[in-house]
């Protein structure tokens, strides 16, 4: 039977299986398969997750990889992914694609930029050619991309922008969600709205509240994990978590940090991206249960053990830290493949163990064991989603 035929009549969609407290166990029903919440996805920002390929990603558990629309309208351009029938042929990737809408650039490129109602002229870092971004563009982009998950194009406002400006930002937002909207997408693909607001509780609220009375197939928390303080990052959060409508997913965008996805997704939240465990793993810096380790240490230059005991991935199967301390000390580009293998795996590891506890009704404990032995563990210590939220995966 061809995928076509399999997917033929499937409905598209999100069912919460079972609650602990708000954290909640779900099912993901896109065009390329049904992925369960509380799910992480890698970044690929360049039709590729640096370092991996499709099989090695299938091989580790990922189920939804995210695109950047903006970054693939300028290279490759639309023409080529045109001519492979869509993203998912491009990179060879059957699983779920969730594409943003090129909202974070407009943050992110503050200086290349120029904005009014309706849309955004930018100019791209990478080769000097502009693009007037508007609502419908972004979304006729998504559609050429084939992505199962389409963000509305947003205006993020900066974490230090005043509460007039974070409103102004808001009323864009929500303009252009609903012109997005009236656009539409193709069969097949869902549509997301994003919540802005600023650093403002009111606007949070407002933001979500008014976008939830709109027919979107989920919802996402921007503009969040921008450099504030952790609390206020959860506090914002859980301010806009709390005004959408719990029947649909909840997608926190560009913070994946244990630590950060361990604390909102006992408030509710459903979905995250990060760059993180890729780029610290190009960087020399193992996730595990007791903590990081940067393998760039002298101490384990005759290191015996894997990366981390029991963990099943090609690194810590086949590996010794000490050989993994070696091809980073001779900057062989095998360290960063094995690593971001440990990473991505590592990742998926903690998602399975956190939608157990969910199930066992045990999350409240695996949330003080995360805290205990992971952020206060014996691991190396980075400052919190240091590496996050930066525009090159
Ligand atoms: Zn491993």
């Amino acid at each position: 039977m061809s995928e076509k035929s399999q997917l033929k009549g499937q409905t598209l969609g999100f069912e919460i299986k079972v609650c602990n407290g708000k954290a909640r166990v779900g099912k993901l029903h896109t065009s390329h398969g049904v992925f369960d919440t509380p799910i992480f996805m890698p970044v690929g920002t360049n039709a590729n997750v640096k370092l991996m390929r499709a099989d090695d990603l299938k091989s580790i558990g990922v189920g939804i990889l995210l695109g950047n629309s903006y970054h693939l309208a300028v290279k490759p351009g639309l023409d080529v992914i045109k001519i492979h029938g869509g993203l998912h042929s491009f990179m060879n990737w059957n699983g779920g694609i969730l594409t943003d809408s090129g909202g974070f650039q407009v943050f992110s490129l503050r200086d290349l930029r120029q904005i009014n109602d309706d849309g955004v002229l930018i100019r791209s870092p990478v080769d000097g050619s502009k693009l007037f971004l508007t609502p419908e563009l972004s979304i006729e982009i998504q559609r050429v991309l084939g992505s199962d998950i389409v963000m509305v194009l947003d205006h993020c406002p900066g974490p230090m922008d005043s509460y007039e400006e974070a409103l102004k930002s808001l009323r864009r937002t929500h303009q252009w969600a609903d012109r997005c909207l009236k656009y539409g997408v193709n069969e097949g693909q869902m549509l997301f709205a994003i919540a802005q607001g600023g650093m403002y509780e009111d606007l949070r609220r407002l933001s979500a509240q008014e976008l939830a009375k709109m027919p979107f197939d989920g919802f996402a928390v921007g503009g969040l994990s921008l450099g504030e303080e952790f609390e206020k990052t959860l506090h914002l959060t859980g301010v806009t978590v709390e005004s959408l409508p719990i029947e649909k997913p909840r997608y926190f965008m560009g913070g994946g940090s244990p630590e950060l996805i361990v604390h909102l997704v006992e408030i509710g939240v459903d979905m995250f991206d990060s760059v993180f465990p890729t780029r610290l793993a190009r960087h020399g810096t193992a996730l595990t249960f007791k903590g990081r380790l940067n393998i760039k240490s002298a101490r384990f230059k005759d290191d015996l053990d894997p990366i981390e005991e029991g963990c099943d991935c090609i690194a810590c199967k086949n590996y010794t830290r000490s050989y993994i301390h070696h091809l980073f000390d001779r900057g062989e580009a095998l360290g960063g493949i094995l690593l971001t293998n440990h990473n991505l795996r590592f990742m998926m590891r903690f998602m399975e163990r956190l939608r157990r506890s969910i199930y066992d009704g045990t999350f409240v404990d695996l949330k003080k064991e995360v805290i205990n032995s992971y952020v206060k563990g014996e691991g190396d210590k980075l400052c919190y989603d240091s590496v996050d939220n930066t525009v090159f995966g």
